[in-house]
């Protein structure tokens, strides 16, 4: 059966209309049987999932999908099948629906489907759009938008969101707040140049990322200074991950164009919160009254405030 004749032979003659918008819309349109066998499909079906004319149909709807959604997939048109719904649009940018394309790439898409019968038989009739361009974009948009275009880390705004979410799901244990302060900084722009200067500002985002746990949150909070926060930790481990990126970074040799090398300190308040008491304000502010501490004795050290026998405890 050609694509054709499937169209034509699904659509009566009088029903012109319908024919020419299945041939020729941009949209991929697809009909399923009860058994889940294409019985109906448009040309544009065929060029979004790069498979030749005629060639899906007969086919089962599964070999257009990821195989880790096959098992998702039956349920869900089960439960379409089983309902009162007569159409669904699926695919919000939040549960966007993969395909995957005869070439085994996989694909976003905005999916329509509804039920009626051709030929006298029931059918599941998709309407199907390739939305990966869309999400890209808003993928590509979203990380722009939470990241800091020098160091990579998260900026202000996302910390916070990303912080808030991880307290919520850490709720019944302790929790670390670290603030860091490159020492001396003024001195490295001024010695080296400001491009120098955003070399370091690199490097010690680097050593950062380098130095911790999946689970915890990193962030540029402004000019050289940098936020962390450690979820499920108790304080002296907490501890022990601030001064292992401490040391790496201040054993990090820094060239800059022909200058001898040089190698550079920081300077970090902790905070720790016992569980169910994490505020992230309240956090920062203690965060940072502790480097202050740490700045005012000297630099080159860690210093946390107010940290209950209980915290420390393994
Ligand atoms: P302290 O040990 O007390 O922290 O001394 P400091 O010199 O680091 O003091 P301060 O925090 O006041 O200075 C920060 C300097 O960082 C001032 C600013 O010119 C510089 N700075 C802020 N953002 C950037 C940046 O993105 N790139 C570069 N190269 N310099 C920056
Ligand atoms: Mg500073
Ligand atoms: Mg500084």
């Amino acid at each position: 059966m050609t694509k054709r004749a499937s169209i034509a032979s699904l659509i009566p003659a009088s029903q012109d209309i319908y024919r020419k918008i299945v041939f020729e819309i941009a949209d991929g349109i697809i009909g399923i049987d009860d058994h889940g066998i294409i019985r109906l499909c448009n040309p544009a079906t065929e060029s979004i999932f790069g498979w030749k004319s005629g060639e899906l149909l007969d086919k089962p709807l599964e070999v257009l999908l990821p195989e880790r959604v096959h098992g998702f997939h039956q349920k869900l048109v089960a439960s379409f099948q089983s309902g009162n719904t007569e159409a669904r649009y699926m695919g919000q940018r939040s549960a966007t629906i993969a395909g995957r394309r005869l070439d085994g790439t996989e694909i976003n898409l905005g999916i329509t489907i509804l039920r009626t019968s051709a030929a006298g038989s029931p059918m599941m009739v998709a309407v199907i759009r390739d939305i990966s361009d869309h999400v890209r974009y808003q993928n590509d948009l979203k990380r722009l938008a939470e990241t800091d275009s020098l160091s990579g880390l998260l900026n202000r705004r996302a910390f916070r969101a990303n912080v808030l979410q991880s307290v919520s799901a850490n709720a019944t244990s302790y929790s670390s707040m670290v603030i860091f302060d490159l020492d001396g900084f003024k001195g490295v722009n001024d010695r080296f140049g400001h491009d120098a200067g955003d070399e370091v500002i690199t490097c010690f985002s680097d050593v950062l990322r380098n130095s911790i746990r999946a689970t915890d949150i990193a962030g540029r909070w402004g000019g050289e200074e940098f936020v962390l926060f450690l979820p499920n930790l108790k304080a002296r481990e907490a501890i022990a991950i601030v001064e292992r990126i401490r040391a790496n970074f201040s054993g990090a040799d820094f060239n800059w164009q022909g200058h001898p090398s040089a190698n550079f300190t920081v300077s970090a308040g902790l905070a720790i919160a016992a569980p169910g008491c994490a505020d992230l304000s309240d956090m920062i502010a203690s965060a940072d009254k502790a480097l202050y501490e740490a700045k005012r004795a000297g630099r080159d050290q860690l210093v946390c405030l107010e940290i209950q026998q209980e915290a420390l405890a393994s």
